[in-house]
């Protein structure tokens, strides 16, 4: 029987943890706020934005909420972005994507100063995490780290390999994992002998995008498998990337969906707002 990796309570220790740090920061006069931006009204969006705001509610940090209608034009959302570059009451600024298709989406992760990039998007946030310099990492792989540390699982010298090379979700997860000194392997849809590869994990990360796809064949004996993914299955229930049934009597220890890897993002948010205090002074201090 697998170790069931519990994101939702790991993610409640790590908000706790944070709210805990906010009110020593408020003590010391320091008050941290995130601008979120959305525009439309997709109902998916929406939830995501709302459990953003809640959560910050929960930690402290004060949400400012910028609702734009669906017809927002590129230059006005970069306008706003501008503005809020530039505002010092601001740290952190967040914009819910996807943003409406006539609006350029890397465009608008460019236009966002990388000291206030919450979400870790920005080339500039992704080439820190390469060479190992403060900056704000992307919050799922982040979560994923998270998990596997606090689980008490060491990275160093493991074979860690993760299925899924998005910008968002298998890179930085493959750079997280070098970091902390693992021999990882990224896979991808052209990858051959899938199979193969994932049995030599003993970490394995599934970020493929394909409902169940991971089943015990992948899984080596007492590996940690974590699961990224996050769909409905045909009877309407949430299920991920792996096969949980197959592979949880193999696995050592496993995340859940929902359950797992879910909860871990927005904790990872939270936790890159509070840091910002830090990452601004770093910046400063290279400017002056
Ligand atoms: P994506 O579609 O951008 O990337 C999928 C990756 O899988 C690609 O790099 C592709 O090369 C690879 N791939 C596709 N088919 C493959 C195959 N047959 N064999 C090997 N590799 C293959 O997806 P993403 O944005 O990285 O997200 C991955 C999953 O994680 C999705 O299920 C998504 O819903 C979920 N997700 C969850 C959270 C969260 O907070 N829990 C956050 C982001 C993404």
């Amino acid at each position: 029987m697998a170790q069931i990796i519990d994101g939702k309570q790991i993610s409640k220790q790590i908000k706790d943890e944070l709210k805990e740090k906010v009110a020593e920061l408020k003590e010391q006069g320091i008050e941290i706020c995130l601008a979120v931006i959305q525009v439309g009204d997709d109902p998916a969006s929406t939830v995501y934005v709302g459990n953003k705001k809640k959560a910050c509610e929960y930690i402290g940090i004060r949400s400012e909420s910028y609702e734009l209608p669906e017809e927002t034009t590129e230059e006005a959302l970069l306008d706003l972005i501008g503005r809020l570059n530039g505002d010092d009451r601001v740290n952190g600024i967040l914009v819910q994507l996807p943003v409406p298709e006539h609006i350029d989406e890397d465009k608008i992760i460019r236009a966002i100063s990388p000291k206030k990039d919450v979400d870790g998007f920005h080339p500039m946030s992704v080439g820190a995490l390469s060479i190992g310099q403060p900056g704000y990492v992307s919050c799922t792989p982040a979560g994923v780290l998270a998990l596997i540390r606090r689980s008490g699982f060491s990275i160093e010298g493991k074979e860690c390999v993760v299925i899924g090379r998005s910008n968002i979700v298998g890179k930085p997860m493959g750079m997280l994992l070098l970091r902390e000194n693992g021999t990882v392997t990224i896979c991808h849809s052209k990858t051959k002998n899938l199979r193969d590869v994932c049995k030599r994990a003993d970490i394995l990360v599934v970020a493929v995008g394909k409902p169940k796809m991971i089943d015990a064949s992948y899984v080596k004996e007492g590996a940690v498998v974590i699961d990224v993914g996050i769909h409905r299955d045909a009877n309407n229930k949430l299920c991920g990337d792996v096969d949980y049934a197959s592979v949880e009597p193999v696995a050592g220890a496993i995340t859940p969906v929902p359950g797992g890897v879910g909860p871990m993002t927005i904790a990872m948010l939270m936790k890159n707002c509070v840091e910002s205090i830090q990452i601004q002074a770093f910046a400063k201090d290279q400017e002056s």
